[in-house]
C-alpha cells in the first residue's frame, strides 16, 4: 500500500484530519492497527520529522529500522574488509568472522587485503536464478528444496547444478511465524526461519509447557548490524520510541543502536504498551530516563509546569530541574514559584537553573524554621518579626556548631532578605494573592545580613603551609592521582589561575611573544574573555611542554581531537564532549603562590 492510500483509508473511518491520518501513515504503511494510538500518540506522530525518520532508516512496512552505518549519531563501524557487511570491532575496524579467516589463513591484521574474497553478499538468497527462498549457510548456497534437488534427485556438483536449463526458481515460503522476524520460512512446511526453527527448539528444551504463540508474539527478531526491529510492539509504543530517539538525536545525544535492540526486545517481552510500564535492565536505564523525559517535556508546557512541584526548566528555556518540595507551606511554595517565573526571564547564561534553585533553598530554610510553630506556619497572616528573629538565632546557631558556613549564612539572609522584596513588590501580599496578609514585619533588614568573611581569610586562599607542603609532595600526589592532575596542579600554583581555567585549558596553550618569552593562552570564562596571554616563566613553559610531549605519545593515532580532550588537565574531556564541565564549588581553593605569600607575611 502507498502511503497516500494508506493515509485515505486512515483517514475514512475515524474522521481523522488528513494531516494526523497521513502523520500516521509515515509510520504505518502495512496493516497495522493504528486505530488504537490515542490523541496523544496522534500529537507525537505529528512532530516526527521525515528527514529523521529516512535518516535512521525507519521503514514503515516492515516495522523496522535499519541503521545505516553512517549516521552521525546512530550509526555503527563496519567491518574494514573489502565486501564484508558486518560489524567490524575494536579500533581495527574488523569483524569477529573476519578475525578468524584471518586467522585461519595465517595472516595479520595488517593483511587485510590478501583475505580470500568472501565472494558472498547479503540477502543470503539461493543460488538458483530467481529463487527468492533463503539458502542453508555460505557454503551450501541454495534453499533447502534446491539442495535436495542437487544432491538427492539429480545428484550433480553445484556449478553444474546451476547451468541446468529445467532447474527452476521456486515460489516464496513466506514470512517466518515470529512477530519480530522479517526473514522467510525455511521451507514450506514449518513456521519459522532457519535461526527461530532452533531457537524454538531450545526454548522448548528449556520449558516444555511453554506457549507457542506466546513465544511466537514475545521472541527477539535475529539480529544483524544496523537492524533494530520495532515489529510486534504496539503503535503507540512504536511512536513513543521514535520520538524518544528524534528528541535524543536533537540534542545531539549518540545512541547506541545495539542498546537500543535490546530495549526493544525486552519491552517485546515485557510485553508493555507504553515506555512508563517497561522495566529497563541497568545499561538501559539511562536510554529509557532520556525517552521519558523527551516524552514528558513534549506534553508539558510552561502553564502545565507550573501547578508541580519539580519543573524541568527546558520548558523555560533553561537547563536542568528545580524543585519545591522542601518548602512545606503552600502559600510560601506559591509565592517562592511566582517568584521564579518573574525571576527566570530575566536570567541569561547556562547555570539559571542552579543560581535560582539556591534562592529557593534559601526559602526552604525558612520554611523549615517556620515548621516549629504550632500551625506549621501555614497561615501567612500569623506570622511577625518574631519568626524571622527564630529563624536568624536558628541560623547563627547552626554556624556555631560548625553546620553551615559564615558564607552560607550570609547568603540565606541576603537571599530571603532579595525575595521578600521582591514579593512585596509583585504585591503577592495583597488580598487574594498566594502570601495574602503576610505583615510589613515579617521580612529580614539590613542589619539581620552578618557580615560576609574578608577575602583573604583561610576559606579563600591555601595557607603557605600547604602550598609548601604540596610543593614539596609533588611525587606523592602524582603516585595517588595522576600525571595530569600532578601538571594540573603544578600549573595551578605557577600561574593562579582558576581551576576551572586550567582544566579548560586547551593542548597548544603554550605561545611565545614577540621577544620569544613564553605565554600562556587560556579563557577567562568568568568574565568572557577569551584567549588570555599570561607571562609564565621558562620552568613553566618546559613543564606544558612535557605535558605536551606524553599526551602526543599517549595518544599517538589522534594527535588532534583526543590529545586535546586529554591535554594538560582533569575536567577537559567533560568539555570536550560538548557537556558543560562542573563549575568548582565557591570555596575552591586558589592556589596562588603569591597571594598564600602575601597571607604569610
Ligand atoms: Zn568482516
Ligand atoms: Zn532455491
Ligand atoms: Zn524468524
Amino acid at each position: 500500500m502507498s502511503a497516500a492510500a494508506a493515509a485515505a483509508e486512515l483517514a475514512a473511518p475515524g474522521g481523522l484530519a488528513a494531516g494526523q491520518a497521513g502523520d500516521l501513515a509515515r509510520l504505518f504503511a502495512g496493516g497495522a492497527c493504528v486505530q488504537a494510538v490515542g490523541p496523544q500518540g496522534r500529537r507525537l506522530a505529528g512532530l516526527l520529522d521525515e528527514e529523521f525518520l529516512s535518516g535512521a532508516g525507519w521503514d514503515p512496512v516492515l516495522q523496522m529500522m535499519e541503521v545505516p552505518p553512517g549516521h552521525r549519531l546512530l550509526g555503527w563501524q563496519e567491518c574494514r574488509v573489502a565486501g564484508c557487511m558486518s560489524r567490524g570491532d575494536g579500533p581495527e575496524q574488523v569483524c569477529l568472522g573476519c578475525r578468524l579467516r584471518l586467522a585461519a589463513n595465517d595472516l595479520e591484521l595488517d593483511e587485510l587485503d590478501l583475505i580470500p574474497a568472501r565472494g558472498w553478499r547479503r540477502p543470503e538468497q539461493c543460488r538458483v536464478t530467481g529463487c527468492p527462498r533463503t539458502w542453508r549457510t555460505p557454503k551450501l548456497p541454495l534453499c533447502r528444496a534446491h539442495l535436495h534437488q542437487q544432491r538427492k534427485v539429480l545428484k550433480v556438483g553445484l556449478e553444474e547444478f546451476l547451468a541446468r536449463p529445467d532447474v527452476r526458481p521456486l515460489p516464496p515460503c513466506g514470512p517466518c511465524q515470529v512477530t519480530a522476524c522479517v526473514r522467510d520460512r525455511d521451507g514450506t512446511s514449518g513456521d519459522y526461519c532457519r535461526a527461530h526453527v532452533d531457537r524454538w527448539a531450545k526454548a522448548r528444551k528449556a520449558d516444555p509447557s511453554l506457549n507457542e504463540q506466546q513465544w511466537r508474539a514475545t521472541a527477539a527478531a535475529i539480529a544483524r548490524p544496523g537492524l533494530v526491529s520495532l515489529r510486534g510492539l504496539p503503535p503507540g509504543l512504536v511512536i513513543e520510541i521514535l520520538f524518544g530517539l528524534q528528541q535524543r538525536c536533537a540534542a545531539e545525544r549518540r545512541t547506541n543502536h545495539k542498546l537500543l535492540r535490546t530495549i526493544c526486545d525486552d519491552m517485546r517481552r515485557q510485553q508493555v504498551a507504553t515506555i512508563a510500564e517497561f522495566t529497563p535492565g541497568n545499561v538501559q536505564r539511562s536510554i529509557v530516563a532520556s525517552f521519558l523525559g523527551h516524552l514528558r517535556r513534549a506534553s508539558a508546557t510552561a502553564e502545565t509546569e507550573k501547578d508541580e512541584d519539580t519543573w524541568d526548566l527546558a520548558l523555560f528555556g533553561h537547563g536542568g530541574r528545580m524543585t519545591f518540595t522542601a518548602i512545606t507551606q503552600d502559600w510560601l511554595r506559591e509565592t517562592a514559584k511566582r517568584w521564579v517565573l518573574e525571576e527566570l526571564p530575566r536570567r541569561r547564561g547556562r547555570r539559571v537553573g542552579g543560581t535560582v534553585q539556591a534562592y529557593v533553598n534559601s526559602v526552604a530554610r525558612l520554611s523549615e524554621s517556620l515548621r516549629t510553630r504550632p500551625d506549621s506556619g501555614q497561615a501567612p497572616a500569623a506570622l511577625g518579626r518574631a519568626d524571622v528573629e527564630n529563624f536568624l538565632n536558628r541560623l547563627a546557631f547552626q554556624h556555631s556548631a560548625g553546620q553551615i558556613s559564615l558564607r552560607l549564612r550570609e547568603r540565606i539572609c541576603r537571599d530571603l532578605r532579595q525575595v521578600f522584596e521582591h514579593i512585596r513588590a509583585l504585591g503577592l501580599t495583597r488580598p487574594g494573592q498566594a502570601a495574602a496578609g503576610l505583615s510589613d514585619d515579617f521580612a529580614l533588614l539590613a542589619g539581620d545580613v552578618p557580615h560576609p568573611p574578608q577575602p583573604g581569610e583561610p576559606s579563600r586562599d591555601l595557607p603557605a603551609e600547604i602550598i609548601a607542603q604540596l610543593c614539596e609532595h609533588l611525587d606523592e600526589l602524582e603516585a595517588i592521582s595522576s600525571r595530569r592532575m600532578r601538571a594540573a596542579v603544578e600549573l595551578l600554583i605557577d600561574t593562579g589561575r582558576r581551576p576551572e581555567e586550567i582544566c579548560a585549558i586547551r593542548f597548544d596553550c603554550l605561545d611565545r611573544d614577540g621577544d620569544g618569552a613564553p605565554v600562556l593562552v587560556y579563557d577567562n570564562y568568568k568574565a568572557a574573555r577569551l584567549g588570555r596571554r599570561l607571562p609564565v616563566s621558562e620552568a613553566t613553559a618546559q613543564l606544558i611542554t612535557a605535558q605536551q610531549a606524553w599526551t602526543r605519545a599517549r595518544f599517538p593515532a589522534h594527535p588532534t581531537r583526543r590529545a586535546e580532550a586529554a591535554a594538560l588537565a582533569v575536567c577537559q574531556p567533560r568539555r570536550a564532549q560538548g557537556r558543560p564541565h562542573r563549575k568548582p564549588q565557591r570555596a575552591a581553593p586558589h592556589l596562588d603562590r603569591r597571594a598564600a605569600a602575601v597571607a604569610a607575611r
